[in-house]
């Protein structure tokens, strides 16, 4: 009775059947799928049900059955069958064994699942997954064409504000002129950094930017890094501590992008931190063979409170994306440095405390690491 009752209660259909064209038992609750192709002698409508199956696995079927007649063991098939109560096609999987007897009779014992909602859900995503990259790859496209296209037209205009502000050909008369040329090229030269770190970063989202390595001094990029922001620094009346280690040993990486991740990461720390405050850079390298080298940039700013942490990692992310922010930028400086550290095979670590301060650490794996040419430190 348990057996029964157990059998009754089967999420799809319990089979044995004998051949050839022998009588169907069938257990469970979708057995009056089966009973819609069984004559009133219990033996399945074999022509029915093959003309049930869908028109695309109707062959298949066919050479699964013959399969099956030839050779005792295991089988196993997925194929659409209309259910004659909806007239709807379902996804079923067959399996089970075939057993032959004593007798040398050929006798199935099968499950029939209705594996139709699993189907549709493989398919939505499929379709989903489909369009998340078609949707990333045409997002890619476009912001590569235009910020390729921007780049044109931005040379000209810096080009030119520059000349004016010369007086290439002739003073401009008023002083005011000047600034508004001045003004002119420096907001030009914004955009053109802006649409530069959007082309290189849908460069290195598509696979399609390459290291140019060479042997790199890690204190003059630093030093190349710590130049261009030193104006905005002193503005803000920031003091700026840079501790390199002297010897420290050589890099085998990509120059230009090692020096734009350390702009980055400078430029936030400048950029979040207040009138007063400190940032300090340092770099160093332990003496083991395994020991990656760190670049250290830390500041006293407003910090990034731990929900953030992980969130300003993604493109287009700011903490503050509200219009009336006091802060500019798009959101792709660490992104990007991410990225190219990662080029490196390396990382940046973001460690932060909201109105303490942030320190990022540029991480890059000791492989990179080149053996020390200074003879005193081989001792
Ligand atoms: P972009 O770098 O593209 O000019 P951005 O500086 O806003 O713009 P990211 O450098 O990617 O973009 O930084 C993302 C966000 O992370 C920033 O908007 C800011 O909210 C936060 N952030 C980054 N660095 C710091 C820092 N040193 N101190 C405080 N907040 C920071
Ligand atoms: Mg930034």
């Amino acid at each position: 009775m348990r057996d029964r009752t157990l059998l009754q209660n089967l999420r799809g259909i319990v089979f044995y059947r004998s051949e050839p064209g022998g009588k169907v038992t069938a257990f469970g609750d979708g057995r009056e799928l089966l009973a819609a192709y069984t004559r009133a002698d219990g033996t399945v409508d074999v022509r029915a049900w093959l003309d049930a199956i869908h028109p695309d696995e109707r062959l298949d079927y066919l050479a699964f059955e013959a399969r099956r007649q030839a050779q005792a063991g295991e089988f196993t098939m997925e194929y659409r069958v209309r259910d004659p109560r909806s007239g709807a096609y379902r996804w079923v999987r067959e399996t089970g064994y075939v057993v032959i007897t004593k007798e040398g009779q050929v006798c199935y014992d099968g499950y029939l699942l209705d594996t139709t909602a699993s189907k549709e859900q493989e398919r939505s995503l499929r379709a989903a997954s489909d369009a998340a990259l078609a949707a990333s790859r045409t997002r890619g496209e476009f912001l590569a064409n235009m910020s390729h296209e921007l780049r044109t037209p931005l040379n000209a205009i810096i080009g030119f504000a520059e000349l004016i502000r010369a007086q290439a050909f002739g003073p401009l008369g008023q002083q005011r002129y000047l600034d508004y040329a001045e003004d002119i090229r420096a907001g030009a030269d914004h955009l053109l950094h802006l649409v530069e770190d959007i082309l290189e970063f849908t460069r290195s989202e598509s696979g399609g930017s390459e290291l140019k390595e060479t042997t790199v001094s890690v204190g003059d990029s630093v030093a190349a890094a710590l130049r261009l922001i030193r104006d905005q620094a002193d503005r803000k009346k920031l003091d700026v501590d840079v501790d390199v280690v002297p010897d420290l040993p050589h890099l085998r990486a990509d120059e230009r992008k090692l020096r734009q991740i350390l702009l980055n990461l400078l430029t936030n720390a400048v950029k979040f931190t207040p009138a007063g405050g400190r940032v300090t850079v340092s770099a160093y390298c332990g003496d083991a063979p395994d020991a990656d080298m760190v670049v250290e940039i830390r500041d006293t700013g407003i910090g990034i409170a731990q929900k953030d942490l992980e969130r300003v990692m993604e493109p287009f992310t700011q903490v503050d994306a509200s219009l009336s922010r006091e802060h500019g930028g798009t959101g792709l400086g660490l992104p990007l440095s991410q990225r190219l550290a990662e080029m490196h095979g390396g990382r940046v670590e973001l460690e932060s405390r909201l109105t303490v301060g942030t320190t990022v650490r540029l991480v890059l794996p000791a492989i990179r690491v080149l053996p020390s040419s200074n003879p005193t430190s081989m001792l």
